[in-house]
């Protein structure tokens, strides 16, 4: 009699062990055996074995199993940054930070970024009860309702946190500012209310500098704080209302008049909008101007707020700090696309040629976005030593797929 050991019996049926009368066959786990013996009955049926051997592991011990598990916590490396992408990464992370207080203390930027809605409101909460020196935080839950987003973050403190990044509604964010009021960097999406006013209102915090969010919010938020980096996004259905937002825009900049950079979402029939940022943002060092989505807008015009190049050209030199400037638009900016030759004369009219712009040394284009002829090119101009004036501009990049990241 033939008696066959494996582990698997994934030999079973090969045909150079010719006759098999019996198998003896080990399991790592009794999870695995179904499927085997099934798989092995199968492959037996025209053999003559007559005995199958399975032998078993011994389960482990609830304790076995915590032992196993507060070892794995204690060998993972120490990291400052952690990014957790999925659930079961943050099962995975909460394991960690509950046997491991080096992991815990020494996370300082965590950053929670999930594309399904979160099942485990718990879990994440435990993770957050855990890391006393996060400085950055950033939650992006889609789906996640508001009573949850309460049950996550309710009486959370974190005594160094500086940064926060999230899509919580904003009457969320305003109940956990009330213990973070140090925030330098806060980023926001949609607000969660469209008729009441924003929660964010009434925030006093004394230290943010750099507010990013739907730009009705943010000009609540600017009157009561020392913002200087902005970057506004029109992101209400009322905020589309070219009246509506070209009084938000003033707003903004006459309440946050020692912006230095600015990145505003306008609408491009607005002929007023560089006109409006130059007079009220003297100090202004970077500008990105990004055209609203052509969706979002309830009505076709022909009308482009920098159809009169030299008339830009006249209003960017007013803004006299001014280092970069940044165009992003689904439109045509020349008639030809992608012509250097048309490119060059449009920036050197708004940087100046024979009156050049005292500061301004970059400019991007980003046209026809979302088009097959989607393009972005950088334009610079250097200051010659040697001649003692500025250079001409020159194109030195042109991105074929540019993405937003690479639109600074
Ligand atoms: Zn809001």
């Amino acid at each position: 009699m033939l008696f066959l050991a494996s582990s698997f019996g994934r030999s079973i049926a090969h045909p150079k062990l010719g006759t098999v009368f019996g198998i003896m066959m080990q399991v790592r786990s009794h999870m695995q055996i179904t499927g085997h013996i099934a798989n092995l009955t199968q492959r037996l049926q025209n053999t003559f074995t007559q005995t199958l051997y399975v032998l078993f592991p011994m389960p482990n011990t609830r304790s076995q199993t915590l032992a196993e598990t507060i070892k794995r916590a204690r060998q993972q490396p120490f990291r400052a940054v952690i990014f957790l992408r999925s659930e079961h990464k943050i099962t995975a992370f909460l394991e960690t930070v509950l046997h491991n207080r080096a992991v815990a203390n020494g996370t300082q930027s965590l950053h929670v970024i999930l594309h399904r809605q979160l099942q485990q409101v718990t879990q994440l909460r435990e993770c957050l009860k855990r890391l006393h020196f996060l400085e950055d935080l950033e939650l992006i839950l889609p789906h996640l309702s508001p009573p949850r987003w309460v049950r996550l973050l309710h009486d959370l403190r974190f005594p160094r946190l500086d940064l926060l990044r999230t899509n919580a509604p904003h009457s969320v964010v305003a109940t956990f500012l009330e213990l973070h009021n140090d925030l330098v960097y806060l980023s926001i999406k949609a607000c969660g209310r469209t008729r009441r006013p924003c929660p964010l209102g009434q925030m006093q915090l004394g230290n943010l500098r750099d507010a990013s969010g739907p730009l009705g919010c943010i000009v609540t938020l600017a009157q009561h704080s020392p913002v200087s980096r902005v970057s506004a996004q029109l992101s209400f259905v009322m905020d589309h209302d070219p009246v509506v937002t070209s009084t938000l825009t003033l707003t903004l900049l006459m309440v946050a008049d020692n912006i230095t950079v600015l990145e505003l979402e306008f609408d491009p029939t607005d002929v007023n909008v560089l006109e409006c940022i130059a007079s009220n943002t003297p100090a202004l060092r970077s500008l990105k101007l990004v055209k609203i989505k052509s969706t979002m807008m309830s009505r076709v015009s022909h009308r482009r707020a920098w159809k009169s190049a030299e008339e830009w050209g006249k209003t960017l030199r007013r803004l006299t700090f001014l280092q970069n400037f940044a165009l992003c638009t689904s439109i045509a900016v020349t008639p030809i696309p992608g012509d250097i030759d048309r490119e060059y004369r449009l920036v050197s009219q708004w940087g100046g040629c024979k009156t050049p712009h005292p500061t301004l040394r970059h400019v991007i284009l980003w046209y026809l976005y979302g088009t097959l002829q989607d393009h972005m090119t950088y334009w610079n101009r250097r200051w010659s030593d040697r001649e003692h004036c500025w250079s001409r501009w020159e194109q030195t990049n042109r991105f074929d797929s540019p993405d937003s990241s690479l639109f600074v």
